[in-house]
């Protein structure tokens, strides 16, 4: 593990800031923010994230889940995933979004884990953190291993001849079904992105995952009001071990 330099922010701009004068937001990046640290800080001990700066962003006023006038909800970037799972509003009329939040990971986990590193978590192809292995979204140009190789979990749908990688996020399944919209400020202000616009395709750049500009921080999600039916019901589509996403495509009515 490459050593590297801790800062803590106190201020969202300072933090964004600093987050600019990375060249990239994707794989790659020098300066990293960190949430709960439970999958950049594996990323790291395997050396295939390799930051020089981590900007603990906890200490931001982004922990809050609060209900909207309008019967919508916003959820801080910084939420534990166990507390977004439990919150009385959410399991009320998200109840999609809490089971495919508890549905994924540990308790341990889940304590620890925040909405947007959960967002922004990367995939578990196996080959994608085995350095010894081509893997272009690792490193764009040595090939895809996974093409040949072990790929039963992987994509069917959406993939290139560059990668097949799969996103491994069970509550991304659940924005995406609950059409939230991701908000982030960076240097040139604020925007917010419906869900489904947040992550690309693999294409020609399998190493690029979202829209993220460096410096790009997400502060939160957004679910406008249309509270999920009382009579909503799901239908699991898919369940499959190892790749976490596949467990649970959920569709609500
Ligand atoms: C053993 C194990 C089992 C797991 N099982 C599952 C599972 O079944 N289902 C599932 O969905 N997930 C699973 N996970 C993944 C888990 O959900 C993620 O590790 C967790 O959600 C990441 O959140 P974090 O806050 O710890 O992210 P971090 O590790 O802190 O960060 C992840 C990424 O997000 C970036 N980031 C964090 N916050 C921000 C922000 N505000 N703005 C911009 N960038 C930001 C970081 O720079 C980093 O690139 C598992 C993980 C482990 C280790
Ligand atoms: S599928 Fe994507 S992540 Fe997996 S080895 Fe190929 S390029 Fe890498």
């Amino acid at each position: 593990m490459k050593t590297f330099a801790l800062t803590r922010a106190s201020d969202s701009g300072q933090a964004i800031a600093t987050a600019a004068k990375a060249t990239t937001a994707q794989q790659g990046a020098e300066i990293r923010f960190i949430g709960g640290g439970t999958t950049l800080i594996d990323l790291m001990k395997l050396n295939v994230e390799q930051p020089e700066t981590l900007i603990d962003i906890n200490r931001l006023p982004l922990d809050k889940i609060e209900a909207l006038p309008d019967g919508g909800l916003t959820i801080g970037a910084v939420v534990r995933n166990s507390d977004l799972a439990y919150h009385p509003l959410v399991q009320k009329n998200y109840a999609v979004l809490s089971e495919a939040i508890l549905s994924g990971a540990s308790a341990q986990l889940r304590n620890m884990a925040t909405t947007a590193g959960n967002l922004l978590q990367r995939t578990r192809c196996m080959y994608f953190r085995a350095t010894e292995m081509p893997c272009n979204k690792r490193e764009p140009g040595s090939g895809c291993a996974a093409i040949t190789g072990v790929n039963r979990s992987l994509a069917i749908l959406g993939t290139s001849e560059h990668c097949v990688a799969t996103n491994p996020s069970d509550m991304c399944v659940a924005m995406a079904a609950l059409e939230a919209t991701i908000h982030v400020r960076g240097t040139k202000g604020e925007r917010s992105i419906p869900i489904a616009d947040f992550h690309v395709l693999p294409g020609n750049t399998p190493q690029r995952e979202t829209v993220l500009e460096p410096g790009d921080l997400v502060t939160h999600a957004l679910r406008d009001a249309k509270p999920q039916s009382q009579n909503g019901f799901k239908i699991e589509l898919a369940k499959r071990c190892l790749v976490h996403a596949l467990k649970l495509a959920t569709q609500t009515v």
